[in-house]
């Protein structure tokens, strides 16, 4: 039975990744005319150290990116070595990673071509007195931020009949263990660590296949040799595959011994010393300090009945604290009480947008392209604006999306981190704002004729405040689009701690579609659509059972959790990984039911987005100047 299933499993894998290999946009640098391209001076090689691209490579990827309309190619040779190739394959589809703007950016780690107008807005890392280790990384780590500043306009590209020469193949594989070990992590990130973790199981259960079973055991083991040269036949890369096939339990066992001692992919050792100092100390200082003196009363209605809805620990980060949700009997308003002072908010937000969350939350935002699409539309169906301001806007990801399908708006982000500079410097927005919204109304206002705030306003302290503001901002028929979760989501009362919206210690207050619109009319706004149906963000029982994960089997790596020895330490992960691993099931499972729920899960009252455009009537005191 094992047997079967393990050959299937191979065999699906060799497909999908040979169905990658021979969609690779490619050149044969050999069949190139010797002719210069006409636009070679707009475009730049940028090489890994140690590597020196042939003249007819460039001219080649010179004449294949403009046809393409490419601004920054990954050039990939196709002699470049087996397991480089097929950790790229799992990375993803060349197709998929041109056709999304947030595809995480990949390289082969060799070279790439890149147009000076990327070049000006992101320049390449200076080589200079880096050690070799540091170089070679800092390269592959400018390769793939490129995907950020051509978001439409990148390609992975093969070049038939490249070899590297022997000198260059060893800079780029790397010629110590060490080296070998931070390249392939700075490369394959998360999949560095799904292998480290799946290797030593997958040669186990080959050995003790054999062992127990010797000819079908044996078959199993010679389908997953032979799966490098399934997956590169007739196809343009050249990698010496049957070399790797015949030698594979080898390659790979040693290549799993070379990546153990490696403890994180995000940052170093010294960095997270200093963390963890730092965290330790916040958190002996006491954190009754983080929080307020509870209210007595609705922030919304002023009722003084108030009732305790649910009191959880933080899931996510898993930060010391508990966080109480008080909800209002008489108009059912749910809100963080006590609330977080400043201090508190600065301690829990911590490491979660930035720093050691960054690259995860980018990944977050990134998959949902649909959510941004469908805000467009929603913009588009209620008028045409001139210049819009998306306030908690982040890195831009909504911006970049709405930039596109609105070209004749103008998109400014406005945030109090400094992702919005980034968002600026990438062009994903014309202007990136830095400050709070509630303080810079007056500036602003006069500027803009539409407002956004998606996931925003029940981070902030004082939502009517922040309507406020919008009132302010905003003139006569200006539009303003608001999302937040839906507190009513029968889903949500039902899992209850588990369901991702309650979301502690990041979500203050819970406003009901009624409070939400009674609190824009009162500020002059007229509500002109609700949607609580395509709304809904597809993740509740993903998400479900990540938190449950996270309370079986907690990370005990973060440097806010309590210290503990290296001996416990390393078994409490163990205990995570064997959890982790127990868990994909449960997780496949919860994802299918997502999506097939979703007609279900679509109806108001059951969706757990609200989504909102009100539009901005007759202002008195213009009607009284007038
Ligand atoms: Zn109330």
């Amino acid at each position: 039975m094992l047997t079967e299933i393990l050959m299937s499993l191979f065999a699906i894998d060799s497909f999908r990744l040979w169905r990658r290999a021979t969609n690779y946009p490619n050149i044969n640098h050999l069949s190139q005319t010797l002719e210069a391209p006409a636009l070679l001076d707009d475009y730049r090689v940028i090489s890994a150290p140690g590597v020196d691209v042939p003249e007819s490579v460039l001219w080649g990827a010179v004449q294949w990116a403009d046809d393409e309309g490419v601004l920054v190619a990954d050039l990939i040779p196709a002699g470049l070595p087996t397991e480089r190739v097929l950790g790229l394959l799992h990375q993803s589809h060349p197709t998929d990673f041109s056709q999304h703007p947030f595809a995480p950016g990949i390289t082969g780690g060799v070279a790439c071509l890149v147009h000076t107008s990327i070049l000006e807005l992101y320049a390449p890392p200076a080589n200079e007195n880096g050690d070799e280790v540091s170089s070679q990384v800092k390269w592959i780590d400018y390769a793939q931020s490129l995907k950020r500043y051509a978001p439409w306009e990148s390609a992975l590209l093969l070049v038939e009949g490249w070899r590297l020469t022997h000198a260059e193949r060893r800079q780029v594989v790397g010629e110590t263990p060490i080296i070998r070990r931070e390249v392939a992590k700075a490369l394959f990130k998360g999949s560095f660590e799904q292998a480290r973790l799946a290797t030593p199981i997958v040669l186990g259960l080959l050995a003790w296949l054999v062992w127990s079973d010797p000819m079908w055991g044996t078959l199993t083991l010679f389908i997953w040799m032979i799966q490098p040269l399934i997956i590169f036949s007739s196809t343009g890369f050249n990698t010496g595959a049957l070399r790797y096939s015949l030698l594979r339990p080898l390659v790979e066992l040693w290549g799993w011994v070379e990546s153990l001692g490696s403890t994180s992919t995000e940052i170093t050792d010294e960095e997270r010393a200093r963390l963890t100092e730092s965290y330790q100390a916040q958190i002996s200082a006491g954190i009754e300090r983080f929080f307020r003196e509870p209210v007595e009363s609705c922030p919304l209605c002023q009722d003084s009945q108030l009732t305790t809805h649910l009191t959880v620990p933080d899931y996510y980060q898993q930060k010391p604290g508990t966080f109480n949700l008080d909800r209002c009997m008489s108009c059912d308003h749910i809100f963080q009480n006590p609330q977080l002072t400043i201090e508190g908010l600065d301690f829990y937000y911590r490491d979660f947008y930035d720093g050691l969350g960054e690259r995860g939350m980018d990944l977050v935002f990134g998959a949902t392209e649909t959510s941004y699409r469908q805000r467009v539309a929603m913009i588009r169906a209620h008028g045409s604006p001139r210049q819009w301001l998306d306030v908690g806007g982040g890195h831009g990801h909504f911006a970049l999306i709405a930039k596109h399908l609105l070209p004749q708006t103008r998109f400014d982000v406005l945030d109090l981190s400094e992702s919005v500079e980034f968002a600026e410097q990438r062009q994903w927005c014309d202007r990136g704002i830095r400050g709070l919204f509630t303080e810079m109304a007056t500036e602003l206002s006069g500027t803009y004729d539409g407002i956004s705030m998606s996931h925003y306003l029940e981070h902030t302290p004082d939502p009517l405040a922040e309507l406020d503001a919008c009132a302010e901002v905003l003139d006569e028929g200006g539009m303003l689009m608001i999302e937040i979760p839906d507190p009513q989501s029968k889903i949500g009362r039902t899992l209850g701690r588990l369901w991702l919206p309650w979301f502690q210690p990041q979500h203050l207050h819970f406003m009901s579609t009624g409070n939400l619109s009674g609190a824009l009319e009162q500020r002059g706004f007229e509500v002109h659509e609700v949607d609580r149906h395509e709304a809904h963000q597809s993740v509740d029982f993903f998400f479900t059972a990540i938190i449950l994960l996270q309370r079986i089997a907690p990370d005990f790596s973060m440097p806010w959790r309590p210290q503990r020895s290296a001996m416990e330490k390393g078994l409490l992960a163990l205990w995570r990984a064997l959890m982790t691993l127990l868990f994909i099931p449960l997780i496949i499972l919860a994802v299918i039911l997502d999506k097939a729920c979703r007609p279900l899960l679509t109806r108001p009252g059951l969706s757990n987005t609200l989504r909102l455009i009100a539009i901005k009537g007759v202002d008195s005191e213009s009607d009284q100047e007038a």
